[in-house]
C-alpha cells in the first residue's frame, strides 16, 4: 500500500481513509458528523463520496485542559492536517504519556469535507468558511467600493472567462500590479475587496454555513463545563509552497498586537514558529480567520481560550491567489472547460497547497508537531501565564 505522503494528488476519500485507518489502529473512538445541506440532505463529494467530519479524543477524557486541533477548514489545505492527525493517532501511547492526566487532545478532522473533495477553500455554498464566523454578514459590494485599487485588480482576480491565453494576461497584470505595490498592500486590498461578494476569494457569506453550524455543534458537545484552558490550533497550508529552512510554520492570531493574548501566543510558540497578528507583521494583510469566534461563542464562561491559525508555506502568495481563482473560475462553470483543463487547474492547486515535493511533505508533521509540543508544555509548565487571558470582542470587519 502506498504511503499517503507519496500519493501525488490525494482525494477526499484518501484523507478520510488515512484518518479512520489510523484511528482504528489506535483503537480510538471516532464520532462522525455527516455534512448536509440546509434541508438536512447529506451532501456528496466530487466522486460521489460520502462527506463527513470526524472527531476523536486522545488522553484522559475528563482532563481539566483541552488542546483542540482542527484541520481542513480550507478544504484544499487539508492533506497536511490529515498527515498530522494520523501521526498523532499512530503515536497514541507516546502522545498520551506526554499529555498526562490534565490534558486531552480533541482532533476534528476535515472540518470542510466538501472543500477537501473539490480541493477548494470554499464550502458548497461558495463561502470561505474561515471568514464565516463573523457576526456581521455584509451584503452588496461596499467593501469593493472602499478601494479603487481593488476595483482595478478585481477583473484579474476574478476573471469571468479563462483560457491558456487569458491566463497569461491575468497573471501578467497581477504580476505587474504587484511590482507597484507592496505585497502587504495587495493582500490587504484583496482581503477587503474579496469578502463581500459571492464568488470572490474571501466571501464571508450572508449567514452561517452548514460547516459553521457543524463546527459549533462539535465544540458544544466536546467542551468541558468546569473551569480550565482550551488551546486551539487550526491547521492551514495557505501561504504558498515553500516550507522554509528558517522559522516555520507561521502562527497567526486574531488578537491585537501587544495584548496579553498576543504576548502569550508569542511566548508559547515564538521559539518554534514565526508569530504574527492580523494587525502587524508581513502577513497581516491576509486577514486571518475567524474560527476562533466559534469558540468564543460556544465555550462555557469558565473556560479560558487561546486560539491560533498555523500556516505552512510562507512565500508565493501570488501563486496561491492565481491557483485559487483559476480553479474557482473552472468550478463555477464546469461545462465550459475540458476535463484536461479542469485537471490542470486542480493539480495547480495541489502544487500550492500540498506540493508534490518529498522534502516538503516530510517536514510537515515535524513542523506542526513542534508547535503542538509547545502548546502541551505551555499547559504543563506555564499555566499561570494564562490568567488574565480573555475572549476579545469580535473584531471589526474592516
Ligand atoms: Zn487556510
Amino acid at each position: 500500500m502506498k504511503r499517503f505522503s507519496q500519493i501525488p494528488y490525494p482525494a477526499a476519500r484518501e484523507t478520510a481513509d488515512l484518518f479512520l485507518g489510523a484511528a482504528e489502529g489506535a483503537r480510538a473512538r471516532v464520532d462522525e458528523y455527516p455534512l448536509t445541506d440546509a434541508a438536512g440532505t447529506p451532501l456528496r463529494g466530487r466522486n460521489d463520496e460520502f462527506l463527513a467530519t470526524h472527531v476523536t479524543v486522545l488522553g484522559n477524557a475528563d482532563a481539566r485542559d483541552t488542546l483542540w486541533i482542527t484541520t481542513a477548514l480550507h478544504g484544499c489545505e487539508g492533506p497536511a492536517g490529515s498527515m498530522l492527525a494520523a501521526w498523532l493517532l499512530n503515536h497514541r501511547e507516546q502522545i498520551e504519556r506526554t499529555l498526562g492526566r490534565d490534558i486531552r487532545l480533541v482532533i476534528a478532522h476535515n472540518l470542510n469535507p466538501w472543500g477537501v473533495s473539490h480541493f477548494t477553500r470554499f464550502t458548497a455554498e461558495g463561502v470561505d468558511p474561515n471568514r464565516n464566523f463573523r457576526r456581521r454578514f455584509p451584503g452588496s459590494d461596499r467593501y469593493c467600493a472602499l478601494s479603487p485599487d481593488y476595483r482595478r485588480l478585481d477583473p484579474h482576480l476574478n476573471p469571468q472567462e479563462l483560457s491558456l491565453l487569458t491566463e497569461v494576461w491575468h497573471v501578467g497584470m497581477m504580476w505587474a500590479k504587484s511590482k507597484f505595490m507592496t505585497s502587504k498592500r495587495i493582500m490587504r486590498m484583496i482581503a477587503l475587496g474579496q469578502r463581500a461578494d459571492k464568488g470572490k476569494l474571501l466571501y464571508v457569506g450572508r449567514e452561517p454555513t452548514q460547516t459553521n453550524q457543524m463546527i459549533r455543534e462539535i465544540i458544544r458537545q466536546r467542551a468541558h463545563a468546569a473551569p480550565g484552558i482550551d488551546l486551539h490550533l487550526d491547521i492551514h497550508t495557505g501561504l504558498g509552497t515553500r516550507l522554509t529552512k528558517t522559522k516555520e510554520p507561521l502562527v497567526l492570531t486574531i488578537y491585537p498586537p501587544g495584548s496579553s493574548e498576543q504576548r502569550l501566543t508569542q511566548k508559547l510558540y515564538g521559539s518554534v514558529a514565526e508569530v504574527a497578528t492580523t494587525k502587524d507583521g508581513k502577513w497581516s494583510g491576509s486577514d486571518v480567520g475567524t474560527i476562533e469566534q466559534a469558540f468564543f461563542a460556544e465555550l462555557p464562561a469558565g473556560r479560558t481560550y487561546l486560539g491560533a491559525c498555523v500556516e505552512l508555506g510562507t512565500v508565493s502568495i501570488m501563486d496561491a491567489v492565481t491557483a485559487v481563482w483559476r480553479h474557482q473560475t473552472v468550478m463555477r462553470r464546469p461545462k465550459r472547460y475540458s476535463a484536461w483543463y479542469a485537471d490542470r487547474s486542480r493539480r495547480q492547486m495541489y502544487n500550492v497547497f500540498f506540493p508534490r515535493n518529498s522534502a516538503w511533505r516530510a517536514e510537515v508533521v515535524p513542523a506542526l508537531y513542534r508547535v503542538i509540543g509547545q502548546a502541551v508544555s505551555g499547559l504543563h509548565d506555564r499555566r499561570s501565564a494564562f490568567s488574565g487571558v480573555g475572549r476579545p470582542a469580535y473584531p471589526r470587519i474592516s
